[in-house]
């Protein structure tokens, strides 16, 4: 049995914004009872987490009475320049921003092509620290940042600013919608993994 996440990841915050927004965002999910105030061992990869709040059946599509048993039941909030991914798999192909150009990354079996990948691996591995490796298109020849790649599946993610709910069942649309709200209209991209 694995772990199940979704994250909603804004990737429009800056550094500077990335800490106010998340405690607006905390405030409300608090206010509203999505999650309790009080911060708990209850998340995978963090120390603390905030569990289901009594009122958490409204964000989700069809509320597990069992959530309130499993361990990791808990949101947790990233602040700070990270990669976020879906966990399990591979990306299924990426998207030049220049030309459009789609270029596969896994083979019919789903395996990862290995040439292809390798003209990523670097930059994907080192933005998090800082870097904007700028990824050369076979296509077009035109280089562009990494992050602004369009990455299929909602593989990759990248931002300052992502809420990671674990275990929780499918969330609605009007509740994630309301975070893109709640973050001054940024754009939102959800991911859903496993671990
Ligand atoms: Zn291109």
């Amino acid at each position: 049995m694995g772990d199940w996440f979704q994250t909603i990841v804004d990737t429009e915050a800056t550094p500077g914004e990335a800490e106010g927004l998340a405690a607006n965002i905390l405030d409300w999910l608090i206010a509203d009872g999505f999650v309790s105030a009080e911060r708990t061992d209850c998340v995978l990869g963090a120390d603390a987490g905030h569990a289901p709040g009594a009122g958490y059946g409204e964000a989700v599509e069809e509320p597990d009475p069992g959530l309130a048993g499993v361990w990791s039941n808990g949101l947790h909030v990233t602040v700070g320049r990270t990669v976020f991914d879906a966990g399990q798999g591979e990306p299924s192909a990426v998207t030049c921003p220049h030309c459009a150009v789609q270029m596969p990354l896994v083979d019919e079996r789903w395996s990862p092509i290995e040439e292809a990948w390798a003209l990523f691996a670097d930059a994907v591995g080192s933005w998090a620290d800082g870097d904007d490796e700028p990824v050369a298109c076979p296509s077009c020849g035109r280089a562009a940042p990494v992050h602004t790649w369009l990455w299929a599946d909602e593989y990759f993610a990248f931002g300052h600013l992502g809420f990671t709910f674990w275990n929780w069942p499918t969330l609605r649309p009007e509740f994630v919608a309301d975070f893109s709200r709640r973050l001054g209209g940024h754009r939102t991209v959800l991911l859903a993994g496993k671990l």
